[in-house]
């Protein structure tokens, strides 16, 4: 994998995001999702949002190995990339140290989204809403609006 020079999203991939993260957030629990993407030279397309089997409390969720092991291979076998993991939180939005270490992605310059007021969040400036982070040397970095804004495109 490398920079991701462009990640293009559709509208209705992030709409159905926010209702399944905000169905979690109506049992005050996190919600965690997956977006996959195919690959064009340095453009990337998310084409799907998976919401693996994941065990949730109102401030964390944990995905089985036996799940995550069954994801990769799902990728694997349709040859997609996991672009973006996704999770809610109760109020505001940042990586924990639990975040850092329970991440389901590992790949250099993979994206962890976080999403605050369990989706509860305006859609119209919505990646202003999101707080973006970036695996990069092994650590996740907060990316700038700015960054994120370069980065993502909302597909209407
Ligand atoms: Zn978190």
């Amino acid at each position: 994998m490398n920079v991701f020079e462009e990640i293009f999203v559709p509208i209705n991939i992030l709409k159905k995001t926010i209702k399944k993260i905000r169905e979690f957030g109506d049992v005050s629990t996190e919600g965690f999702a997956l977006w996959v993407a195919s690959q064009h030279l340095n453009k990337y397309q998310v084409i799907d949002v998976w919401i693996p089997i994941q065990e949730n409390t109102f401030i964390s969720y944990y995905i089985p190995e036996t799940e995550v092991h069954r994801i990769n291979v799902e990728l694997n076998k349709k040859r997609i990339v996991p672009i973006a993991q996704l999770h809610s939180h109760p109020r505001s939005a940042y990586h924990s140290c639990i975040d850092d270490d329970f991440s389901i992605l590992h790949l250099p310059y993979s994206y962890s989204i976080v999403i605050p007021n369990y989706g509860d969040i305006e859609m119209s400036n919505i990646f202003d809403e999101f707080v973006v982070y970036q695996l990069i040397d092994n650590i996740w970095k907060e990316r700038s609006k700015e960054q994120v804004k370069k980065v993502f495109k909302l597909l209407k």
